[in-house]
């Protein structure tokens, strides 16, 4: 990572290393290519990748009505998405370059196009219902929250699908079920409020 993008410094605590400075790189997206440079704050727990880095974007390029945290860290997408990419390859560099750094390509795109290239992307709840709908391929939301809710009681392989659809587990949604029990728990519980808040408001405005 840091023989790779050597304007980085970095810095070494009891419980995170910290990189700071500037990043250039050239996104490539369908053959569409944008140089991005970016100045960013990267907070790596010593445990990573049982937590997961938060990454702040500290040169003024990402906008708060863009994608960012409450507590001002990039929202890179649901827990589901990142482990999903991360599973082949839970390395550090990994987690910057196929998500951090799409992320911040889609925010130079947008600031430029005023779209966003990889189609709408909603933020909070919304957007965490989207990709659990893409990535599960359920509509649901309820569905979608008791899937996960279930997670904790499984015995991996022989049980039924969480999805309800009376298959085995094995045979139904495997994949995903493995990458949610990967995900830092603290992520996923946090990421079911969101959830439960959204239906919630979804169900109060179709009444
Ligand atoms: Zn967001
Ligand atoms: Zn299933």
């Amino acid at each position: 990572m840091l023989s790779k993008y050597t304007q980085l410094e970095s810095e070494y605590n009891k419980e995170s290393l910290t990189l700071k400075g500037t990043v250039l790189f050239i996104y490539d997206y369908k053959g569409y290519a944008l140089e991005c440079l970016y100045k960013l704050r990267i907070v790596v727990p010593n445990n990573f990748p049982a937590e997961w880095p938060l990454v702040y974007e500290v040169g003024g390029k990402v906008r708060k009505s863009f994608h960012v945290n409450a507590t001002g860290s990039l929202c890179l997408g649901s827990s589901l998405r990142i482990q999903s990419i991360l599973r082949p390859n839970p390395s550090l560099l990994n987690f910057i370059e196929k998500i951090v750094f799409p992320f911040l390509f889609s925010n130079e795109y947008f600031s430029i196009y005023r779209v966003t290239p990889f189609g709408e992307l909603e933020h909070g709840g919304a957007g965490l219902y989207q990709d659990y709908q893409e990535i599960l391929a359920i509509t649901d939301i309820n569905q979608i929250i008791s899937f996960i809710e279930k997670l904790p009681n499984l015995y991996r392989g022989h049980s039924l699908c969480p999805c309800g659809s009376n298959k085995k587990l094995r045979n139904c949604h495997s994949s995903a079920v493995r990458d949610l029990l990967d995900v830092p728990s603290k992520a996923l519980k946090s990421e079911l409020c969101n959830l439960k808040d959204f239906s919630r408001s979804i169900t109060g405005l179709a009444r």
